[in-house]
C-alpha cells in the first residue's frame, strides 16, 4: 500500500511551491490508490501560528486536495517522540551532552580560528575506553543522535537519481533540546515510521536532511521509505520566489481570479511534463502521473503561460460556477444584476475574452447598466450625423417581432446599404451608445442580451 504525505510547516501562508508538493504527493498516493496523509509540523512553537494552520488548511481546501488521514499535528505526539527517544538512549543510538553554550561557543571560535568547519567535537559521545566529563550541576542536557563516524548514506532519489553523502560530512545531532521537546529532524522521522509513509515527496531544500534521517531510521532498524525530492519553482528572472517580488501564497492566486484547477494543472507542468500536453483535469494528470517523468532541475513559473491556462480553465468552466465565483466582485463593484439578463448568458458571451475572474467581472457591466463612454470614443462614433442615424436605426430594432442575435443581425446589412456605411459606421456608435464602450463581443448578440426594451430606452437616451 502506498502511502505518501504532505507535511507543512504551519508558519506562514500556504505557498504554492508547497502546493506542487502537495500534489505530486497526492498524484502518486491516487494513482497507486494508496493513501494520502496530511501532517502539520507545528513543533516550532515560536513559529507556528494558528492562523498559519487555517491558511494551510483553507488552500488545500480551495485548491481540492482531499487527504485520506489527518491533519496529524506533531505537538500532540510529544509523548510518543520522547519513547523513541528514550528508546534510542537505551539502544546506545543517542547519548546526552552536557555542553554549556559557553562551551559550544569557544569550540566554534578555535574551530573557525584554526580554519575549520565548527562542528561539534563529541565530547560526551560515549565510547569504550573513554572517559567523559564530570556531569556539570547547572546544565540541562541536551540529547545527540549518535551519527556513524564512518561509512556513507545513500538512496536512490526517485526524482534525482543516486544520492550520496559521507557520515563524515555529518554532525551528532540535536535530537532533543534541554527542556526534552524534540527537533524537527528527529519527529519528522518517528512520523514518517509511525504513519508508515512508503513515499516521502518533498521539495528539495530537504535534501541535506535526508541523510540524517535516514541515519535515523536505520538506528530505530524502520524501513526506509522511498525518496523523491522535488526541484524548486523559480519566478521568470529565474531566482527563489519572494513573497516581496511573486505571487507566492495560495491566497494571492485567489484574489487574482485564477481558478484552482488551472493553478493545479499549471503546478503540474512545472517540473514535470506529458509530451506537449498543457491543458488537462486532475483526473487526466493523476492517470498520467509518474515520479519518473519529474524533472530533476528547477522550472521557472512563466507567467503568460499561467494566465493562457487560467482563459482555458475559464472556458471550459460552468458558468453558473463563474457566476458564483465573480458575485462578490459584482457586488463590491456595485452591478445589480437582479435585473436584466441572466448573468449565466452573459457569462457565456464574454468569457472567451477574458484570462481571469477579476476581468470577467469588469466585462459583464454594461449588461446591468450603461458605462459612462469614454470622451475620445464620443467624438470618435458618434460625430456629424451618427446620432440621428442611431435614432432611424433605433426605429428599425423598435419594429422588430422577435428579438433575438439572428433577427437583430439581419437587420444590420440592409440597413447599412440604404445609409450608405460600412458595418464598422453602425456597430461602433451603437456599442458606444448602449454600453458606453467600444470593446465588446458581437454587438447583435449583446443587444439580444441586454433585451429589447432596455437598449431602446439606451438609444433613445
Ligand atoms: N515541514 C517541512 C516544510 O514545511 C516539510 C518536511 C518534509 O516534507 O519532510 O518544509
Amino acid at each position: 500500500m502506498i502511502r505518501t504525505r504532505f507535511a507543512p510547516s504551519p508558519t506562514g501562508y500556504l505557498h504554492i511551491g508547497g502546493v506542487r508538493t502537495a500534489l505530486f504527493s497526492w498524484a502518486y498516493a491516487r494513482k497507486n490508490n494508496g493513501v494520502f496523509v496530511l501532517r502539520i509540523e507545528d513543533t516550532d512553537l515560536e513559529r507556528s501560528t494558528p492562523e498559519s494552520v487555517k491558511a494551510i488548511m483553507d488552500g488545500m481546501h480551495w485548491v481540492g486536495l482531499d487527504y485520506d488521514e489527518g491533519p496529524f499535528y506533531q505537538t500532540q505526539r510529544f509523548d510518543r517522540y520522547k519513547e523513541v527517544i528514550q528508546q534510542l538512549l537505551e539502544s546506545g543510538h543517542a547519548y546526552r551532552c552536557y555542553c554549556s553554550k559557553e562551551e559550544l561557543e569557544a569550540m566554534r571560535a578555535e574551530q573557525e580560528a584554526k580554519g575549520e568547519k565548527p562542528r561539534y567535537d563529541r565530547r560526551w559521545r560515549p565510547e569504550e575506553g573513554k572517559t567523559l566529563p564530570a556531569i556539570p550541576a547547572d546544565v540541562e542536557p541536551v540529547i545527540r543522535f549518535r551519527t556513524p563516524l564512518d561509512g556513507t548514506v545513500a538512496w536512490d532519489d526517485a526524482v534525482k537519481g543516486r544520492i550520496e553523502f559521507s557520515n563524515t560530512e555529518l554532525d551528532d545531532l540535536i535530537i532533543a533540546r534541554p527542556d526534552g521537546s524534540p527537533t524537527y529532524n528527529f519527529c519528522v522521522v518517528v512520523d514518517d515510521w509511525d504513519m508508515q509513509i512508503t513515499h516521502v515527496i518533498r521539495g528539495d531544500d530537504h535534501v541535506n536532511n535526508t541523510p540524517r534521517q535516514i541515519n535515523i531510521l536505520k538506528a530505530l532498524n524502520a524501513p526506509l521509505p522511498v525518496y523523491g525530492h522535488l526541484p524548486m519553482i523559480l519566478n521568470e528572472d529565474g531566482q527563489k520566489m519572494s513573497k516581496r517580488r511573486d505571487a507566492v501564497s495560495v491566497v494571492d492566486y485567489a484574489d487574482k481570479g485564477i481558478l484552482p484547477e488551472a493553478l493545479l494543472n499549471y503546478l503540474a507542468r512545472l517540473g514535470w511534463g506529458h509530451g506537449d500536453d498543457e491543458f488537462f483535469d486532475m483526473k487526466q494528470f493523476v492517470e498520467w502521473f509518474s515520479l519518473e517523468a519529474v524533472s530533476a532541475s528547477a522550472s521557472r513559473f512563466n507567467q503568460e503561460k499561467f494566465l493562457w491556462l487560467n482563459a482555458q480553465h475559464i472556458k471550459a468552466a460552468d458558468n453558473s460556477r463563474l457566476a458564483a465565483l465573480i458575485a462578490p466582485r459584482l457586488a463590491a463593484a456595485g452591478v445589480d444584476t437582479t435585473t436584466g439578463p441572466a448573468i449565466e448568458e452573459v457569462i457565456a458571451l464574454v468569457k472567451e475574452r477574458v484570462q481571469d475572474l477579476n476581468a470577467l467581472a469588469l466585462e459583464v457591466d454594461y449588461f446591468y447598466q450603461k458605462r459612462e463612454a469614454a470622451a475620445a470614443d464620443v467624438e470618435k462614433h458618434l460625430a456629424g450625423d451618427a446620432v440621428a442615424r442611431m435614432g432611424r436605426f433605433a426605429d428599425k430594432l423598435a419594429a422588430l417581432d422577435s428579438w433575438t442575435a439572428a433577427s437583430i443581425h439581419e437587420l444590420f446589412k440592409p440597413f447599412c446599404a440604404e445609409e450608405g456605411i460600412k458595418m464598422g459606421q453602425l456597430g461602433m456608435p451603437l456599442r458606444v451608445l448602449v454600453c458606453g464602450t467600444t470593446q465588446t463581443p458581437s454587438v447583435d448578440a449583446v443587444l439580444a442580451l441586454i433585451g429589447k426594451e432596455e437598449v431602446l430606452r439606451r438609444l433613445r437616451a
